[in-house]
């Protein structure tokens, strides 16, 4: 069975729909959503409704913890809160009693998953280094731990009690003497210089799980974000993946 694993679609349709797209290609049989389907972008609404629709486990993440009101947006900077104001005034009622029902983390097969950090899923922490990441691996007993939130796609991998160390690869075949933090990267907002669509791929046969990348119109999304008068800054970040 081959799985799928996003996160962090931020609003943002055309990279969501992209991904739909190639979750179909891929032929993924199981979706999983890590959490931030709203803030930042242009189309909220479509966006919960798509992610209601298609995945099974549907996690929050901190903007969307804003958006229904459990996080104060005194948390957030300057463009998240603008974007925040923006999401507030359209969310519908049917959409924000669908993110009431999103769960703080979850578990399947071999895997857990937290939008943002095992440790403390609603401190809404960040795990940005492999110091931050050995910590973590305290905090869970599956194989396996995913997450989002940075925004940056990255395999750690952790051998028995040594050190946590980065995978060369955006793949790696679960080994047994290992663990596993996997941050799946962004749907809808890419921070990693890549402007391409990030999720996760896990395939239970061969037992590889890989970062997938996929190119979607973020110029049509720019111009959406122009539009509604949401920050020139989140609007340029989408196009250099920043
Ligand atoms: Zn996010």
């Amino acid at each position: 069975m081959r799985i799928g694993f996003f996160s962090d679609v931020h609003s943002n349709l055309e990279a969501l729909e992209a991904c739909l797209d190639d979750f179909k290609r891929e032929k993924l049989s199981r979706l999983f959503f890590l959490g931030d389907v709203v803030g930042y972008g242009p189309d909220p609404n479509r966006c919960v409704e798509l992610v209601e629709k298609r995945s099974e486990i549907k996690l929050l993440g901190n903007h969307d913890a804003a958006a229904i009101g459990l996080l104060s947006i005194d948390f957030f900077n300057q463009y998240a809160q603008q974007s925040m104001g923006y999401t507030s005034q359209v969310l519908t009622e049917k959409n924000l009693k669908r993110l009431n029902m999103y769960q703080m983390e979850a578990s399947y097969d071999r895997f857990k998953m937290v939008h943002a950090c095992p440790k403390n899923p609603s401190s809404w922490g960040y795990i940005f280094d492999l110091e931050e990441a050995e910590e973590n691996f305290k905090y869970f007993e599956q194989q396996v731990c995913l997450i989002g939130h940075s925004h940056r796609p990255v395999i750690i991998k952790k051998y028995r009690t040594n050190r946590c160390e980065e995978a060369a690869h955006d793949f790696v075949k679960l080994d047994d003497d290992y663990r596993y933090i996997i941050n799946i990267g962004s749907v809808g907002q890419p921070r990693d210089g890549d402007p391409r669509s990030s999720y996760l791929i896990y395939d239970s046969e061969s037992q590889i799980v890989h970062i997938k990348r996929v190119e979607y119109e973020f110029e049509i999304t720019q111009e959406k974000m122009r539009k509604v008068e949401l920050p020139r800054f989140l609007v340029e970040r989408i196009a250099v993946g920043k």
